[in-house]
C-alpha cells in the first residue's frame, strides 16, 4: 500500500469503529508465479535425494519464511518481515456486495491475466462477530461451494489494530522507506526521541549495561559541520519535517484520493487551506498528530507557521516561504530549524576536506576542542587513578594536555619539524592545536 492509502485504510477503519454498523475488510493477494510452487512437493523431492533433515530445515525456512536482516558493520541486525503492496478493499457488512465484489474481481482476472489467489486473500470484519466473518468468508456465493476449491477465501483474520505509535516502530525500520516514515511515526514526540536514542547510543558507544565516557555532548554532535559539530541528524526532528510534507501535500494535491477522504470526514472545505482539525467529532491519532505539528509546542511549530504563505493573486495559491522556489521540502525544515536554534560555534570546516579516512578527521575534530582522553582530561573528570601521575608520559615534564601531546611535547614538536623540514617549511610552533590546525589546512605548500 502506498503511505497514502495506509493513511486512507486508517481512516476508514476509525470510521467504522466510531458508528454503530461496522464493515468488511477484503485484503486481495495477488498470484505470483513464485506461489504457484507447491514448496511441499519441493522438500519431498529434496529428502528423498538424501539430503539431510538440518537441510531441508533451512531450504523450508527459506522459502516459506519472509524474514531478512541485513549486517550493519559487519554484525545482523534484528530479523525483520519483507512486506510488499497489498490491495485492499473496503465494503459494508452485505453478502450481496460481498458476493459482487468477488464476480468483479473475477472479471478483473480475466481482463488482466492478473491471477488472485482467493485462497491466500483475507477478510477482515470490523466491529462485526468473528462467527459472522468466517460465515461470510465461507459462503456459496462468495466461498468454494461450486466452484473450485482455490476459489475459498480461507483467511479471517482478526481484528485490525488502528495504525498507532511505538509497536509499528520496528517494521518501519524494516521497511527502510522514507515514504512510510512519516505515517508510521505519527506519534512523533514519543517515537521521535526513541529513535534519535539509536544513532546516539551507536555514537557515543552506550549499550544498557554501560555508558562509556562521553567527551562531547551529543547537542555538539547533532550540529552542523560548520557549526562545529558531526552534522549527525536530529531523528525527532527529521520525522516531524516528514510528518510536515503532509501539510504541503494536503494543499498541493486536492484531487487525491486521501485529501478528499479527510475533507469529507472532517468537514473541511475549500477555504482551509492547511490541515485542521475537525471542529466536531473525533479525529484519528495520525491526524490529531499530523495537524499538531503546527501548534506551537511543537518543536517546529514556529517554522510551519510562518512558513506556509498564502499568495493572493487572481488565483491563489499556498507558497513554501523557506525554500527560495516556494515549493516546501523536508530539508528546508530541517534546515530552518537548524540554522534558528545554532549558537555560533567556531567552524572547524577547515577539518572536513576528505583528505583523510573519517576516523582520522574526527579523532582530530576531538583533539582541537580538548576532547581526547588524555590525562589533563581525565584529571578533570576524576578519573586518574590513585598513585599515577597526570604528566606526560613521553617526557614526564609537563602535564600531558592534548596541546602538548600533540603539538609541544619534545617528540612531537620534533616529528612535526622533520615533516616541515622535508618541505622545506619554516614554521613558528603555534600555541594552540586549533591554530596549528588552521595554519596547516591554509598553508599552500
Ligand atoms: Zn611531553
Amino acid at each position: 500500500m502506498q503511505n497514502h492509502g495506509v493513511l486512507i485504510a486508517n481512516e476508514a477503519i476509525h470510521c467504522w469503529k466510531n458508528r454503530s454498523q461496522g464493515g468488511l475488510i477484503l485484503k486481495i493477494d495477488f498470484e505470483k508465479a513464485y506461489d504457484c510452487v507447491n514448496w511441499g512437493f519441493l522438500l519431498d523431492i529434496l529428502a528423498k535425494m538424501g539430503f539431510g533433515e538440518k537441510w531441508c530445515g533451512w531450504i523450508k525456512e527459506c522459502v516459506s519464511t519472509v524474514s531478512m536482516s541485513v549486517l550493519i558493520n559487519g554484525s545482523p541486525s534484528k530479523e525483520f518481515r519483507i512486506e510488499r503492496d497489498d490491495t485492499v478493499l473496503f465494503c459494508n457488512n452485505d453478502l450481496e456486495e460481498l458476493s459482487n465484489i468477488k464476480r468483479i474481481l473475477r472479471c478483473f482476472q480475466l481482463m488482466s491475466g492478473l491471477r488472485i489467489n482467493f485462497s491466500k486473500s483475507s477478510l477482515c470484519g470490523i466491529k462485526i462477530p468473528h462467527q459472522d466473518v468466517v460465515a461470510l468468508a465461507q459462503d456459496p456465493d462468495v466461498g468454494s461451494s461450486g466452484r473450485k476449491d482455490g476459489e475459498a477465501i480461507k483467511r479471517v483474520a482478526g481484528e485490525i489494530q488502528l495504525v498507532w505509535g511505538q509497536t509499528h516502530l520496528n517494521q518501519l525500520f524494516a521497511s527502510e522507506s522514507a515514504d512510510l516514515f512519516h505515517v508510521y511515526l505519527q506519534n512523533a514526540s514519543v517515537c521521535g526521541e526513541e529513535v534519535g536514542k539509536n544513532p546516539k547510543e551507536f555514537f557515543l558507544g552506550d549499550t544498557i549495561d554501560k555508558r562509556k565516557m562521553h567527551l562531547v555532548k551529543w547537542e555538539v554532535i547533532c550540529k552542523k559541520k560548520e557549526n562545529g559539530g558531526l552534522g549527525v541528524k536530529n531523528l525527532l526532528i527529521q520525522n516531524l519535517s516528514l510528518l510536515a510534507k503532509w501539510w504541503w501535500r494536503f494543499n498541493s494535491e486536492p484531487d487525491s484520493l486521501w485529501v478528499k477522504v479527510i475533507r469529507g470526514k472532517y468537514n473541511l472545505d475549500h477555504n482551509c487551506w492547511l490541515p485542521r482539525m475537525p471542529t466536531t467529532g473525533k479525529a484519528t491519532n495520525l491526524w490529531r498528530d499530523i495537524c499538531n505539528i503546527g501548534e506551537v509546542s511543537s518543536c517546529i511549530g514556529s517554522i510551519i507557521q510562518e512558513g506556509f504563505r498564502i499568495q493572493l493573486s487572481s488565483c491563489d495559491s499556498l507558497n513554501w516561504r523557506w525554500s527560495s522556489d516556494n515549493h516546501f521540502s523536508v530539508k528546508s525544515v530541517y534546515n530552518q530549524w537548524e540554522s534558528s536554534g545554532q549558537t555560533g560555534s567556531p567552524g572547524l570546516e577547515v577539518l572536513w576536506k576528505n583528505i583523510c579516512p573519517p576516523k582520522v578527521e574526527i579523532f582530530a575534530w576531538m583533539a582541537v576542542q580538548s576532547k581526547v582522553a588524555t590525562r589533563s582530561v581525565l584529571v578533570g573528570r576524576n578519573m586518574i587513578l590513585e598513585g599515577q601521575s597526570s604528566s606526560c608520559p613521553l617526557c614526564s615534564l609537563l602535564m600531558e594536555t592534548p596541546q602538548h601531546l600533540f603539538l609541544h611535547c619534545q617528540l612531537s614538536w620534533a616529528v612535526w619539524s622533520q615533516i616541515l623540514e622535508w618541505w622545506h617549511v619554516q614554521w613558528v610552533c603555534p600555541d594552540s592545536l586549533d591554530a596549528h590546525l588552521r595554519w596547516w589546512m591554509d598553508s599552500k605548500f
